[in-house]
């Protein structure tokens, strides 16, 4: 079975990502699995975002379009709200880089943490949305926007349900 390469823990500079934008035929593989791997067609949409916005800038080659024109000289994007939608609803999930990295041999989920880092090393924030989610990790240590003592205050609702307590019994799943 051949897998792609992982979400790379250290991700290269974008200008090394942008040579391997011209390799990127735009055969539109990254936005489905490998149809081995899948009992039908109908299964087979990999891409959470492109999925649902249906629009080639969403999908793993429009990740290698925008590397391109933001670092091409003078860039050919601007940084607007619409561009940091499309940039910041990807979920690195790394579907695409699993189909494309086995057959192109290409980094599209790699090149958009590339991508972002580019953005916010030239002082391009997230969308306002994620403020509080900033603020949430600063104050409680965790995107929730909750203390960590509730955190399993979910599990009280189940009444009808018996749940161990793993800190102090044996459990089987954790
Ligand atoms: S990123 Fe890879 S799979 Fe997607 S269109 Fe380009 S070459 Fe094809
Ligand atoms: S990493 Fe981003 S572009 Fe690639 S499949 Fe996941 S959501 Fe789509």
């Amino acid at each position: 079975m051949a897998t792609g390469a992982k979400i790379a823990r250290n991700i290269r500079p974008l200008s090394e990502y942008r040579n391997e934008a011209h390799r990127c035929i735009r055969c539109g593989m990254c936005r489905m699995t490998n149809p081995d791997f899948v009992a039908s067609h109908k299964y087979s949409d990999n891409c959470p975002r492109g999925t649902r916005h249906m629009f080639e800038s969403f999908f793993g080659s429009g990740i290698y379009e925008i590397a391109r024109a933001l670092t091409a000289d003078p860039p050919e994007l601007e940084v607007n709200d619409r561009l940091k939608q499309i940039i910041w609803t990807c979920t690195v999930c790394g579907n695409c880089q699993d189909t494309c990295n086995a057959i192109k041999g290409l980094e599209p989920a790699n090149t958009m943490m590339a991508l972002r880092e580019f953005l916010v090393r030239k002082g391009v924030s997230p969308f306002k949305e994620h403020e509080g989610l900033v603020k949430s990790i600063i104050n409680y240590d965790n995107p929730w926007l909750s203390p960590r003592a509730t955190r399993g205050k979910w599990a009280r609702k189940l009444k009808d349900i018996e749940i161990k307590d793993a800190s102090k019994e044996k459990v089987e799943v954790l």
